[in-house]
């Protein structure tokens, strides 16, 4: 095992035994100058709380309160530091000036580059020692490292799994079994089909078909289908990368229009790795705005309710006004 693989186990583990307070300790630690990537730590919780174990106000507030303690104690070193560079800065090329330098660098700058440098892996890890050293005010450095640490930003979490997940299996046996029975893919055939019908189609462009699904689990569910049959998605063109981009810009642009922006989820659902290419499968995307909360009847029995049509969904989606280079060919 290598050392950043023991590293996330031991984080991973970490958070799930001590829950919020893992969470508060990685990322007081973090801001220490431990090894302890946040970008390992927060996806983590972000599919915790994905997974409704953990509550999204709970974790925001143990990060962030970590971070800042972190980053105070990392104050406080800079600040007991001062007489140590004075005696020994010169065995580390540091003299007198270079403290100057720095007091009067956080004097000028002290704010901007405190809330910049949350952003910088490494850099984030080192900037409140020297801000300590500088003497910089409490009252500024506390704001912006806690501006800098809850800023809310999009993110991707890539989650590798030793098994093929229960959603894509069933997905995958279906789709043996309509190819056994019909000798064609399945989803070869909903292009085919949706295309014809175009009531359940919001956009398309060379290389994609955007649709919402014939039976949707929640209202606004949509999914995103390369035109052309590829069972992986990692064995696609850059040609078809680039004309995914494009599709999912043009997807994301009509759901914040239509939806107010909302939050959503995005999972790809691709062939598993060294099978090879299947006749059967073909890989696509399910985007899935979190509109609606899952409640005890579908927690119970694995049955979705959805309040929406697909019809209606994809109507509202294909007639949002957006500003796009590629506009929709359907509608
Ligand atoms: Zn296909
Ligand atoms: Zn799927």
């Amino acid at each position: 095992m290598g050392i950043t693989e023991a590293l996330c186990n031991y984080n991973t583990a970490f958070i799930q035994h001590c829950s919020y307070v893992g969470i508060f300790v990685l990322m007081a630690l973090e801001s220490m100058i431990a090894p302890i990537p946040s970008e390992l730590v927060m996806p983590f919780a972000g599919f915790l709380i994905f997974s409704g174990y953990f509550d999204p106000v709970w974790v925001v507030v143990a990060s962030s309160l970590g971070s800042l303690i972190g980053s105070l104690l990392s104050y406080g070193m800079g600040v007991l530091g001062e007489p140590a560079v004075l005696r020994y800065g010169r065995y580390l090329f540091l003299n007198p000036h270079h403290l100057e330098w720095t007091k009067n660098f956080f004097a000028r700058r002290g704010n901007i580059t405190i809330f910049v440098s949350r952003f910088i892996p490494v850099v984030r890890h080192l900037i409140s020692i020297p801000a300590g050293l500088a003497r910089m005010s409490l009252t500024p450095f506390i704001l912006y490292t806690v501006a800098g640490a809850t800023l809310e930003h999009p993110h991707a979490q890539l989650i590798a799994l030793p098994i093929v997940p229960k959603h894509v299996l069933e997905e995958l046996e279906g789709a043996k079994q309509y190819y056994a029975f019909k000798e064609r893919c399945v989803f070869c055939d909903i292009i085919r089909q949706e295309t014809d019908e175009s009531v359940r189609v919001v956009a398309e462009n060379e290389g994609f078909l955007t649709l919402a699904p014939y039976a949707p689990r929640f209202p606004f569910e949509t999914w995103v289908l390369p035109k052309k049959h590829e069972s992986a998605f990692e064995g696609s063109s850059s040609q078809t990368f680039e004309q995914l981009a494009r599709a999912l810009k043009n997807l994301l642009q009509r759901t914040d229009a239509v939806l107010d922006s909302p939050s959503y989820n995005l999972a790809i659902h691709t062939a598993p790795v060294q099978e090879g290419p299947m006749e059967h499968y073909h890989w696509h995307i399910e985007f899935m705005p979190r509109l609606t909360k899952i409640a005890g009847f579908e927690w119970g029995s694995g049955f979705y309710q959805n309040p929406t049509p697909p019809e209606e969904a994809a109507k509202y989606l294909r007639e949002a006004k957006i500003k796009t280079a590629t506009p929709a060919v359907v509608g």
